[in-house]
């Protein structure tokens, strides 16, 4: 049966304008969010308000989720009054927030008992792949499951992978925010070794973006204002991925490595790195902003 009612669960930097794409793609949306702000702006671009997270997921054919951790996504899905409990046999439930692979398993699990089919689908591409319909999606669940999902994400995003099982698309997007962390702290390092040493900043871009330094969070969100126009570096590190979420899914990574005896000592240090930066007052700050702190001026 074709899918043409979605109920739409998170309407923040991300979900709102994942909401809006599926509107744009002629889908009729069903949406909820705590915010009446996010609701509001939803809403404006035609989709229908929906009083609770149980309005939203009865009587659609499919539920897409985009929230912020684990605890909303338990709690969305399996409370009483949840998705789960709401919506009828059948639905397809999408959760694309990013969070720990063992609650991503337990909800796909209850969802398949309810006799619904689930996904896993975290995103990376930021809010700028979110509003240009430029989304990756990493998809966890079995092959019918993800052939279901598959037209819904593609009018979210570009590149849609099957990672295999539950829970790989948790996987994947904890391994992939590793890297970013990582680099966009090297980036960030280089930038101010560079400045020290007198080379215009405009110079190492035009080089390292051709040279084996290239990498995302050098050429598509650089750190330092000027050479990528849309980063955040240029409005004042204003969010974009804020350095409270990048710290989250580099604790994901972290909890996932202690479980598996697995060392990641890059990981770590950038967990440490981004512990101190948001505990000195950047929770809401971009994630990029953190050369800030590594050149001794931190935001409060
Ligand atoms: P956000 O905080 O802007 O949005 C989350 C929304 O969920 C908010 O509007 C909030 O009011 C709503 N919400 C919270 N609890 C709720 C509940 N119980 N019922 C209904 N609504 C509820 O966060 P975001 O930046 O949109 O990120 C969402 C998810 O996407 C996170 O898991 C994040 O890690 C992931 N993500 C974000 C980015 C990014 O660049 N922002 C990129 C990739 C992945």
């Amino acid at each position: 049966m074709a899918i043409k009612n979605i109920g739409f669960i998170g309407l923040g930097n991300m979900g709102g304008p994942m909401a809006r794409n599926l509107l744009k793609a002629g889908y009729r949306v069903k949406a909820f969010d705590v915010l009446s702000s996010a609701l509001g702006a939803v809403a404006a671009a035609g989709a229908v308000a929906a009083s609770s997270a149980q309005a939203a997921a009865s009587d659609v054919e499919a539920v897409v989720t985009m929230l912020p951790a684990g605890m909303q996504v338990r709690e969305i899905f399996l409370g009483k009054n949840g998705v789960i409990a709401a919506a009828k046999k059948g639905t397809l439930l999408i959760d694309s927030s990013t969070i720990d692979v063992e609650t991503a398993r337990n909800v796909i699990d209850a969802a398949t008992e309810a006799g619904m089919d689930m996904v896993d689908a975290p995103v990376s591409g930021g809010v700028a792949g979110a509003e240009n319909a430029a989304l990756t999606f990493m998809v966890g669940g079995t092959e019918a499951a993800f052939q279901r999902a598959k037209p819904i994400l593609e009018s979210m995003g570009k590149t849609i992978v099957h990672a295999g099982g539950p829970g790989n698309g948790q996987a994947a997007k904890i391994c992939n925010n590793m890297i970013l962390a990582v680099s966009m702290i090297v980036v960030s390092e280089a930038f101010i070794l560079a400045e020290r040493l007198h080379l215009d900043s405009q110079k190492l871009f035009e080089i390292s973006s051709k040279a084996s330094g290239q990498c995302w969070a050098l050429t598509s969100y650089c750190p330092v204002p000027g050479p990528v126009p849309t980063s955040p570096a240029n409005r004042d590190y204003r969010a974009g991925f804020t350095a409270e979420m990048m710290l989250k899914d580099l604790r994901l990574s972290q909890e996932a490595s202690q479980k598996g005896g697995v060392a990641t000592p890059l990981g770590a240090m950038a967990t440490e790195l981004y512990t101190l930066f948001v505990n000195s007052g950047n929770k809401k700050v971009d994630f990029s902003g953190i050369i800030k702190m590594l050149k001794g001026k931190a935001q409060d």
